[in-house]
């Protein structure tokens, strides 16, 4: 049977043009990795900066299995250089799984190594404690858990709402453990603040901004779960906006001030514009009808599809189509039950809805999909979706968004091999570095 490196190795010459940091990238990202207890964190006491758990769980186990990574956390990232295939620095998001045959540990020296199959394959370099992470807020909450930061400190990721009003296997996404990140955390009595009060997060940031003397931090992402009906009183719109508006008074125009939420009707959407978030995120999740049908049920109950597209492009006439940058979960297109079996069919499938979107000058972007054990597609695919999907994917993303004049999206940091910093998907390591 062929092993990793095999596959690895025949992905990087069939496709020539997608950079070879990509392809590790993206196969970490899809199925994770081991490390030594040596290469964990000393959570928030020590010299690393440690997972966050900022959104999701992006594991693939539970908190209970992972041993000493839930005890010590692994790092929030790792860098990627050099090795037998001279990785250019690569910054790369944390998703454990102790079953990897890549692995991080250290050599003979004490450096730290990643491994694949056993073979060393790049140094790793692991991200510092920031400064701000050393400090507390007044009622004794870290800033870790209330504005962590990601991305190699580029983005504040404020998850303002931890859980999601889509609830239970008929209404959740199918490859979406909010809920049970939310649970396992608390279960395991770590600090997991349902809703963010927004005077805690304007101390938390105002921590940020004063430690972060070279202002890595460029952006923040207001998010959380869906709001149906309403969270301390307010609607989607209102709650999320709420902080975008105390933030932008206190700090004005310090970050770039974006918000993930739903596909709202366009008064919902001015109002996020209003309040001063300059980019809006309304996720697509997956392009194909029968898989969005059946993989986001919740979203096809409460808007539909149809309704839910409409209302991105109408998002654009508030925002600037450059503004509006949905997301869509790379892989879940071939996560069985229900998804294509055949990798150019998927693919395919993809493009469609790139096309959609980037010929009306609104540039999409995507996370790849890490199959957590609790969600029905983690279940039914532990191992996610071919290495093959996301090697090609990056390809069609680039050629798409050549073929309609546009460039990496804004709010993303550099883009380009060895320059990127945005560590859940690779699509912007593989972009051109002249871009934005
Ligand atoms: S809308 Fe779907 S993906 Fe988003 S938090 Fe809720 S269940 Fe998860």
């Amino acid at each position: 049977m062929a092993s990793r490196t095999d596959l690895v190795e025949e992905l990087m010459s069939r496709y020539p043009q997608v950079p070879r940091e990509a392809v590790i990238k993206e196969d970490l990202l899809r199925g994770g990795l081991a490390f030594d207890d040596a290469a964990l964190t000393d959570n928030e006491n020590g010299s690393v900066k440690p997972k966050s758990y900022f959104i999701f769980s992006f594991d693939h186990r539970t908190l209970p299995e992972l041993g000493t990574a839930a005890l010590r956390r692994p790092p929030e990232e790792i860098v990627l250089t050099g090795g037998p295939y001279e990785l250019r620095r690569t910054v790369v998001s944390v998703r454990t799984n102790p079953g990897s045959p890549y692995r991080v540990g250290t050599d003979g020296d004490g450096r730290l190594r990643l491994s694949l199959d056993g073979r060393p394959i790049a140094d790793v370099g692991l991200p510092p404690m920031p400064a701000y992470y050393r400090h507390t807020l007044a009622n004794g909450k870290s800033v870790m858990e209330v504005a962590p930061t990601i991305q190699w400190g580029y983005l504040i990721y404020l998850t303002a709402f931890r859980v999601c009003q889509y609830f239970g296997a008929k209404e959740e996404c199918q490859y979406c453990d909010i809920n049970h990140n939310w649970r396992q955390h608390k279960q395991a009595g770590r600090p997991y603040t349902g809703v963010k009060p927004v005077d805690e997060v304007l101390e938390a940031l105002e921590i940020i901004d004063r430690y972060d003397t070279d202002r890595a931090s460029q952006a923040y992402t207001l998010t959380g779960g869906s709001i149906t009906s309403q969270v301390d009183g307010l609607a989607e719109a209102d709650f999320y906006g709420r902080y975008a508006q105390a933030i932008e008074e206190r700090f004005p125009g310090r970050w770039i001030g974006k918000v993930v939420a739903q596909a709202l009707p366009r008064a919902d959407v001015q109002r996020f514009h209003d309040y001063g978030i300059r980019i809006y995120h309304p996720n697509y999740e997956v392009w194909d009808k029968r898989l969005f049908e059946l993989y986001c049920p919740g979203k096809e109950r409460y808007v539909g599809r149809e309704e839910w597209h409409r209302r991105i492009l109408d998002s654009a006439e508030v925002f600037g189509p450059r503004n509006v940058i949905p997301n869509f979960v790379a892989g879940v297109e071939m996560a069985a039950p229900h998804g294509f079996t055949n990798v150019s069919e998927a693919i395919d499938s993809t493009t469609e809805g790139l096309d959609y979107f980037m010929s009306r000058g609104i540039t999409p972007r995507f996370t790849t999909w890490c199959p957590e054990p609790t969600t029905p597609l983690g279940r039914t695919n532990p191992e996610g979706a071919p290495l093959e999907y996301h090697v090609r994917l990056l390809g069609a993303y680039r050629a798409t968004m050549d073929a309609h004049g546009l460039s990496s999206p804004p709010g993303y940091g550099p883009a380009g091999p060895g320059r990127a910093v945005f560590s859940v998907s690779s699509f912007m390591d593989t972009l051109s570095p002249e871009a934005p």
